[in-house]
């Protein structure tokens, strides 16, 4: 099953590869995948699984990526930042993905983008390190916005996709100050303080931005019609923009923070209206947007439902890795909103060709064998407790899902098995990035 359809075949593996599709005679090993989907592991280009100098994430690279060989996801890209170089960061990413299970490559977060920060994206790019990831919400971008255009060029220059947060800096600030001027401090008011004309601003901003440069952007987690409405106009103009929404815009709507315990639900944006949900499956079918992506980021149920803490205080993030494919797929596909075929575009072979993933995000010859095997009848019911995040609650708590993975093969290897871990740490290679913009093959 690829995005361009699907036919019903036998598919022959060698030394990690794809080496035949159609009828294979004999092999040393067969897995028997009658009455399944078998799918392209899906690759999810918005993680957290890296460290920083003084942070290490509740779900680092080990157990992430557990959560992500058992939910069909065989590559993730992992955010890593900026030590004074570039290139340290990515070198402590390595370090820490040496105990990782899926196959990985970063995206580089810019904090500093200094000349010599720019001088490095040739040899970055190179040795297949050809992302990078800008916050249009920290106050440092419109500080530095000089800067940021000069970095923009050269990664234009060198092949380089952008990842892009877009929320406008000054519109969240200004909404934040006069909710906590009114005393509204509750988690309740977490929406108000990043409404979707934020999105809206900074997308439009950007895209100007890429207009100027040539830089290749990819807008991480869009969540609002305002959003899609500003990221359909960059591509109507031309530009080399891509869009990803994350699970979380597709499942949830704004009415979780009303409940008490909101908090566990805070990520940035934050979750929004019915209309919105229902727009953003509309551009996931019609093609608007290009990606899902988890920005799989979870905390642990203590530290979001900390006493006291202020809408704007409060960690966000949530755990994603497991549930992408099958929550896609069970309220996707199974409700008729996407094809089979499209889902797996959004998953597997739109972000490996976006992110110039070589080998990954299809079934043919000469890719890597990275195959999920997915009962597209089985049901479960999601339960924090049997998830392999170490995080000690799930979004979607109680959800009743139909489709799940049975079988998840990394190269060839049997990484997950029904229910069981079977990859060891390590296991995961890192994948060289192509200089590729994301332009059609
Ligand atoms: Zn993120």
């Amino acid at each position: 099953m690829n995005a361009g359809g699907t036919t019903r075949a036998d598919i022959g593996i060698r030394d990690g590869r794809i080496v035949a599709i159609g009828d294979v005679r004999s092999a040393a090993r067969e897995l028997d995948a009658a009455g399944k989907l078998v799918l392209p592991g899906c690759v999810d280009l918005h993680t957290h699984l890296a460290s920083t100098p003084t942070f290490t994430p509740l779900d680092d690279f080990e157990h992430g990526t557990r959560a992500a060989i058992a939910g069909g996801v065989t590559t993730v890209c992992s955010m890593v930042y900026q030590e004074g170089t570039l290139r340290a960061g990515i070198e402590r990413g390595l370090r820490d993905a040496g105990r990782s299970l899926a196959d990985f490559a970063f995206h580089i977060v810019v904090t500093d983008p200094s000349d010599a920060a720019t001088a490095e994206l040739p040899s970055l790019a190179r040795d297949g390190h050809t992302g990078l990831k800008v916050f249009m919400v920290t106050p440092r971008f419109g500080d530095r916005i000089t800067d940021y255009v000069r970095l923009l060029r050269a990664a234009a220059g060198a092949g380089m996709l952008t990842a892009v947060h877009a929320e406008d800096h000054e519109t969240v600030v200004r909404a934040t100050t006069l909710l906590h001027a009114a005393g509204h401090d509750a988690v309740r008011y977490f929406p108000e303080s990043r409404p979707a004309a934020a999105e809206d601003i900074a997308i439009r901003a950007a895209a100007q931005l890429a207009a100027k440069t040539g830089a290749a952007m990819y807008f991480v987690h869009l969540s609002s019609r305002a959003a899609l409405a500003a990221l359909a106009e960059a591509k109507s103009g031309g530009l080399r923009v891509y869009g990803e929404t994350r699970p979380l815009y597709l499942h949830l709507t704004r009415e979780r923070f009303e409940r008490p315990d909101a908090a566990l639900w805070v990520g940035q944006p934050p979750l929004r209206e019915r209309e919105d949900v229902e727009a953003i499956w509309d551009a996931l079918r019609g093609g608007l947007l290009d990606t899902v992506g988890t920005d799989h980021y979870p905390h642990r149920r203590a530290a979001k439902l900390a006493p006291d803490l202020a809408f704007d205080r409060v960690p966000p993030g949530v755990a994603n890795l497991e549930t992408l494919l099958p929550m896609l797929y069970s309220e996707g596909v199974r409700r008729g909103r996407l094809t089979v075929e499209r889902m797996v575009d959004l998953l597997a072979t739109s972000p490996a060709r976006i992110a110039g993933l070589r080998g990954k995000g299809e079934i043919a010859l000469g890719s890597d064998a990275d195959i999920v095997i997915f009962d597209p009848e089985r049901t479960r019911t999601i339960k924090a407790s049997e998830m392999h995040s170490a995080c000690d609650y799930d979004p979607y708590e109680g959800w009743e899902v139909t489709g799940w993975p049975s079988v998840t093969l990394l190269r060839g290897e049997v990484a997950y098995a029904e229910g069981e871990i079977l990859a060891q740490p390590g296991q995961g290679r890192l994948v060289a990035r192509d200089p590729s913009h994301g332009a059609p093959s």
